[in-house]
C-alpha cells in the first residue's frame, strides 16, 4: 500500500507494549509492533520512532506517592530507554536495522541525540528510535515526540494506542461520544480533548505537522491508517 508521507514519527505509548500484562514488556507483542512498523517501513517510508514509559513507571504516579517529581520524570525517562532497547532488539531480529539515540547520554547501549547523525541514518534506511523524551522532566514522549517530528521535518505524527482515534467525550465513560475523523488543533486545546498533552499538540500545531491517533492493537492497522483507508482521526488546522 503506498503512503503520501515520506517521513513519519510513530509514536507508541508505553501502554501498548504490555499486551496482556498488568506491567511492563511483552516480547511477543513487541515483536507483533516490531512487524506493523517493519511493513510500514517496507512501503519505502523513513520511519522515526518515540515510545513511552508508561507501561513501567510514570513521573506524576511516583509523585503522586510523595516522590521527588523531577527524580520521578527522570526514572520515567530512563524506563522509555528500556522500551527503546526492547523495541531495536525486536525490529533487528526481523532483520531492520535500527538506531537508539536517547536524549540522557548513555553511551554504553545508545547513541546521543544528534540531528545530523539521525538524518543520515534515516537517508540509509534505518529506524531511529528516539528515548528519553526531550530529556528534561515535567515534560512527556508526547511532547519528546512532538520535538522530533519537528526537527526531523516529519510529514506526520502518528500516535498508535490502545483507542481508535479522537472522541468528543471518553468513550469509557461516554460510550455514546462519537469519534471525529477530522479535528483542528485549536479544538483539541480548547475542548482539552484527550489526544496528547497540550505542549505536544501547540508543536506540531506551530509546525504544521498533522497528527494522526489510531490504534495500534489492531494488526495491519499502521499500513492502513499510512494508506489514508484505516479507523483514525486526524488533527490538522482546518477541518
Ligand atoms: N518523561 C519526562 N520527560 C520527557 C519524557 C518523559 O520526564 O521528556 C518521564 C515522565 O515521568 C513520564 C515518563 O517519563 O511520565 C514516561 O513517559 P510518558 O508518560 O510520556 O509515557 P507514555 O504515557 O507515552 O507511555
Amino acid at each position: 500500500m503506498s503512503s503520501p508521507y515520506r517521513r513519519i514519527l510513530l509514536k507508541l505509548s508505553g501502554e501498548v507494549l504490555m499486551g496482556a500484562q498488568p506491567f511492563g514488556i511483552d516480547p511477543d507483542t513487541v515483536a507483533a509492533l516490531a512487524a506493523e512498523v517493519t511493513a510500514a517501513k517496507e512501503t519505502g517510508l523513513e520511519v522515526c520512532l518515540v515510545i513511552g514509559g508508561g507501561n513501567i513507571f510514570r513521573g506524576m504516579a511516583g509523585a503522586a506517592k510523595g516522590m521527588d517529581r523531577a527524580q520521578a520524570d527522570y526514572m520515567g525517562m530512563l524506563a522509555t530507554v528500556m522500551n527503546a532497547l526492547a523495541m531495536q532488539n525486536a525490529l533487528e531480529q526481523l532483520g531492520v536495522h535500527t538506531r537508539v539515540q536517547s536524549a540522557l547520554q548513555m553511551d554504553q547501549v545508545c547513541e546521543p541525540v544528534i540531528r545530523r547523525r539521525a538524518e543520515r541514518h534515516l537517508e540509509k534506511g534505518r529506524v531511529v528510535i528516539f528515548a528519553a523524551g526531550v530529556g528534561a522532566p515535567y515534560f512527556t514522549t508526547d511532547s519528546g515526540a512532538a520535538l522530533r517530528a519537528a526537527e526531523m521535518r516529519c510529514d506526520a505524527l502518528l500516535k498508535g494506542t490502545s483507542v481508535d482515534g479522537v472522541y468528543e467525550a471518553d468513550p469509557k465513560t461516554h460510550p455514546e461520544a462519537k469519534r471525529f475523523t477530522t479535528v483542528t488543533y485549536d479544538t483539541v486545546l480548547a475542548d482539552n480533548l484527550k489526544v496528547m498533552d497540550a505542549s505536544a499538540v501547540a508543536l506540531c500545531r506551530d509546525n504544521g505537522i498533522p497528527i494522526i491517533v489510531f490504534s495500534i492493537r489492531e494488526k495491519g492497522n499502521l499500513a492502513k491508517v499510512l494508506a489514508g483507508t484505516g479507523v483514525s482521526t486526524r488533527v490538522e488546522a482546518h477541518n
